[in-house]
C-alpha cells in the first residue's frame, strides 16, 4: 500500500506545478498521479501551444501575469519552451477588454503597450491582410507570447522526477474513488484507490483533475466541465518565410491563433461558442462543423491566406470553467484533508510556473488572504455558469452537428 506525505492527483497544469512546487520546498514524500503518461490524450494543459499574457482588465489577473511571464523568461525549467511574439487583441466596437487592458498595463507601469490601427498592422505583419477595419479596437503588447505547453509540461515533470518526486500513470495513476476516515464531525480523506484496486495512503491529498474535478466531488454550479474547440494546420515554406516574426492574435470572445512554431504548424481556438457533454464519455477528436466554419470566417477577416487551408488535429479541448473566471484552489469545506486547484477557466494555463507555488502556501497555511478570498470555495456567491461566459453561447454536445473526425 504505497503512501506518501502529500498525494496530487491529476498532472495537468495545476497538479503538475503543485506537486513541483511541494518538491522545491521539500515537503515530504510527494507522489502525482494521472490516468494517462504525458502527454495525456484530452487534458487542457497538453497541447501544442498556449497564450502567455499578463493583459487582463483585472489587476489580481494582470499582476499574476507579470509574475508568470518572468518566471517564462528566467526559469530554465519553463523558459525553453516560451517564445516572446507579442501578443495583438482586437476588440469588436463597444467592447472593454482592449482598453480597460491598456489602462491597467499602465497603471502597472508596462509603457511598451500601445494601441494600433489596422493599417499599420497590415504593413508590420504582412500575414494580417484581412479586413478588420470596421471600428474594432486593437492592442499590442511586445512582452507577451507563447509556449510549447507540452514542451514545458515535459521539462516540469522532468524537473519534479530528478526533485524525488514520484509520477504514477495508467490504470494506477487513475483515480476511482477518493478514501475516508469518517471522525466525529466531518469525514477524513486518507488517500485514494485508483481503477486497479491500488490504494494510496496520504494525510493530505490535492485534487487537480481540471475539467473531471466534478466527478469526484460536489461542487454545486461552481465549476463546469466545458469544451473548446481547436484545428491545426501546416504553412508551406513560402508562406512561412511571410509569417515569421508574427504576433499571438486574438479576437477577444471570437477566437485566436498563433504565429507558426519552427515546423509551420498554426493553431487556432475557437471561442464564439464553447461545449458541454452531459451525455459523456467526453469527446475530444473531431469538432462540430458550425466550429470549423466559424475558425475559416474569423481567418477570412483577418488571415484570408489562411482560410482554405486544410486542417488537422481538430479537437475539443475540456477544461474546468468556474463562474467567475477566478480559479478554485481552496479546502473543500465538506471533507477534511483535500484540497481542489483547478478551474482553469480557460485561461489558467500561463500560470504553470508559479500557480503550485499558492497551492503549497495554502497547504502550509500560508496564503495570503487576498488570494485564498479570489479562489476560495464559493459556492453560493458566484453566478451560474451562462452568468460566467457573458452572453457567450454554450451548447450541447448532443444538440449539434459533427464535423470532420481524424
Ligand atoms: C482550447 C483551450 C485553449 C486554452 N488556451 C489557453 C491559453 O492560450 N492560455 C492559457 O493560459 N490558458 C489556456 N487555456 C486554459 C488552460 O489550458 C487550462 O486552464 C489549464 O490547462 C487547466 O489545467 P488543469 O490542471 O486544471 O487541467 P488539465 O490540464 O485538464 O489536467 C487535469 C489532469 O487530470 C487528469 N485526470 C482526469 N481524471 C483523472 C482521474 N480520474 N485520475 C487521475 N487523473 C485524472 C487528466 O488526465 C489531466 O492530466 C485553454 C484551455 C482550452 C480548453
Amino acid at each position: 500500500m504505497p503512501e506518501c506525505d502529500i498525494l496530487v492527483v491529476g498532472a495537468g497544469c495545476f497538479g503538475l506545478s503543485t506537486a513541483l512546487h511541494l518538491r522545491r520546498r521539500n515537503m515530504g514524500k510527494v507522489i502525482l498521479l494521472d490516468r494517462e503518461p504525458l502527454p495525456y490524450s484530452d487534458a487542457a494543459s497538453q497541447d501544442s501551444s498556449r497564450i502567455i499574457r499578463a493583459d487582463y482588465p483585472d489587476p489580481f489577473h494582470a499582476k499574476l501575469g507579470l509574475e508568470a511571464i518572468e518566471q517564462w523568461r528566467h526559469d530554465s525549467t519553463f523558459s525553453p519552451a516560451y517564445h516572446q511574439s507579442g501578443f495583438l487583441v482586437a476588440d469588436m466596437p463597444g467592447g472593454t477588454f482592449v482598453r480597460k487592458s491598456l489602462q491597467t498595463q499602465k497603471q502597472l507601469g508596462h509603457q511598451n503597450v500601445r494601441m494600433m490601427d489596422f493599417s499599420n498592422i497590415k504593413s508590420k505583419w504582412p500575414g494580417l491582410s484581412g479586413s478588420l477595419d470596421n471600428g474594432w479596437d486593437l492592442y499590442y503588447n511586445p512582452e507577451a507570447g507563447w509556449a510549447n505547453a507540452r514542451q514545458a509540461m515535459l521539462s516540469a515533470l522532468s524537473e519534479f522526477r530528478a526533485r524525488g518526486g514520484e509520477f504514477i500513470s495508467g490504470p494506477p495513476g487513475a483515480l476511482e474513488t477518493l478514501l475516508f476516515k469518517d471522525t466525529e464531525s466531518v469525514p477524513k480523506v486518507v488517500g485514494v484507490r485508483t481503477v486497479d484496486g491500488t490504494s494510496y495512503h496520504a494525510p493530505k491529498v490535492v485534487l487537480a483533475t481540471g475539467a473531471h474535478v466534478i466527478k469526484h466531488v460536489k461542487a454545486g454550479s461552481m465549476v463546469a466541465s466545458i469544451g473548446w474547440c481547436v484545428a491545426h494546420w501546416r504553412l508551406t515554406p513560402d508562406q512561412q518565410a511571410v509569417w515569421a516574426n508574427h504576433p499571438v492574435v486574438n479576437l477577444h470572445n471570437h477566437g485566436y491563433f498563433f504565429p507558426p512554431d519552427s515546423t509551420g504548424l498554426m493553431k487556432m481556438g475557437w471561442g464564439i461558442i464553447s461545449y458541454t457533454n452531459a451525455a459523456g464519455p467526453w469527446l475530444s477528436v473531431g469538432i462540430p462543423t458550425e466550429a470549423e466554419h466559424g475558425i475559416r470566417h474569423i481567418l477570412r477577416m483577418v488571415a484570408p491566406s489562411l482560410e482554405h487551408k486544410e486542417f488537422f488535429d481538430m479537437k475539443i479541448c475540456w477544461d474546468g470553467m468556474v463562474g467567475d473566471r477566478h480559479f478554485l484552489i481552496s479546502r473543500v469545506p465538506s471533507y477534511d484533508g483535500l484540497v481542489v486547484a483547478c478551474g482553469g477557466s480557460g485561461h489558467g494555463f500561463k500560470f504553470l510556473p508559479i500557480i503550485g507555488r499558492y497551492v503549497a502556501d495554502l497547504i502550509e497555511s500560508k496564503l495570503d488572504s487576498e488570494y485564498e478570498q479570489r479562489w476560495a470555495w464559493r459556492e453560493q456567491h458566484i453566478e451560474a455558469l451562462t452568468g460566467a461566459m457573458k452572453g457567450r453561447l454554450v451548447k450541447e454536445l448532443a444538440d449539434v452537428v459533427l464535423g470532420a473526425r481524424l
